[in-house]
């Protein structure tokens, strides 16, 4: 591909990002999807799966620690840890700063993804994929959960959208067989979509969570390259207090823990949780 094309996002009809490309670094037709990873002057690396943008190495911070660091501080001592996608390893990163984490399983569907991001995202992963705790299989998410004998205190759902392979992620099937997996007092969270574009996925997800949890919600961050405005991320769990917990409270695991972090903060944590209307009526029970 010539230097300096520019690259649309393909997620929505009619609306889209654009963005300079230097350099295409790699492509390939996977057995599940197709992978783009290109460079750009302004978001740095940049990974697309069916033209909808993953990650960039400018922006992902924001993404991964509050995937992360929202469930692990609300948690009282959150030992075991499961992954589903998360193929860039952002995720898997920031669960191994925990240093009360014992052990993360993380499923994956496509092994290129893996490879790929290690190689061309190595700052997203920072050889967590190595560590001794990781322990990553190669399937379905659906598919493992469906047949898992683990359980896990804290789940952490980083597909891609619900199309494609991610759709059968955001299924009641798939909510169902997960919470097999979490022990008593876990949390789960979902990457939900942008609610101001993708406003069904909220109410869908909503509807089928809160059937199978006694506190289901979402808790809001900013991704720039995920466009339409802030991002939600489901929240579930049978304890409402591990929502609800002070900023104080927060504060206090966060100076336990004892590593730095770019967008989380105990006071950031307890914000996200703030709803404004028009994503407050997407929460209607079936
Ligand atoms: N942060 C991104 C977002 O919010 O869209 C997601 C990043 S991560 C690259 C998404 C990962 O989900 C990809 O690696 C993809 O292969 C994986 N994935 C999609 N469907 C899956 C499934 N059914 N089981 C396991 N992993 C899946």
């Amino acid at each position: 591909m010539s230097d300096n094309k520019v690259v649309f996002e393909t997620l929505y009809d009619g609306y889209a990002q654009s963005f300079t490309v230097t350099k295409q670094l790699f492509e390939v037709k996977t057995e599940h999807q197709y992978l783009e990873i290109v460079e750009t002057p302004f978001m740095g690396r940049v990974m697309l799966l069916d033209g909808v943008v993953q990650t960039t190495e400018r922006d992902e911070f924001i993404y991964h620690e509050m995937m992360v660091h929202v469930p692990l501080f609300a948690h009282p001592n959150p030992k075991r840890v499961l992954i589903i996608g998360g193929g860039d390893g952002g995720i898997l990163r920031e669960v191994l700063r925990h240093k009360n984490v014992e052990h993360v399983t993380q499923v994956e569907i496509d092994g290129s993804v893996i490879d790929m991001c290690k190689e061309y995202f190595p700052n997203h992963s920072q050889g967590a994929f190595d560590d001794p705790r990781a322990n990553i299989v190669i399937a379905d998410g659906k598919e493992f959960v469906a047949q898992c004998q683990d359980t896990f205190d804290v789940i952490i759902s980083d597909s891609t959208d619900p199309i494609g392979p991610g759709e059968v992620l955001f299924t009641s099937d798939f909510y169902k067989d997960e919470k097999t997996c979490l022990n008593e007092g876990g949390i789960m969270v979902a990457q939900n979509g942008v609610p101001f574009m993708q406003k069904n996925e909220i109410t869908n997800t909503y509807q089928r969570l809160s059937k199978l949890y006694t506190d289901t919600s979402f808790y809001v961050m900013p991704v720039p390259t995920y466009i339409g405005g802030f991002m939600t991320l489901a929240w579930a769990s049978d304890d409402e207090s591990l929502r609800k917990q002070t900023a104080e409270q927060i504060q206090e695991r966060v100076d336990a823990a004892g590593f730095e972090t770019r967008y989380y903060n105990a006071d950031v944590h307890v914000a996200a949780f703030a709803l404004p209307n028009y994503v407050r009526k997407l929460l209607v029970k079936a």
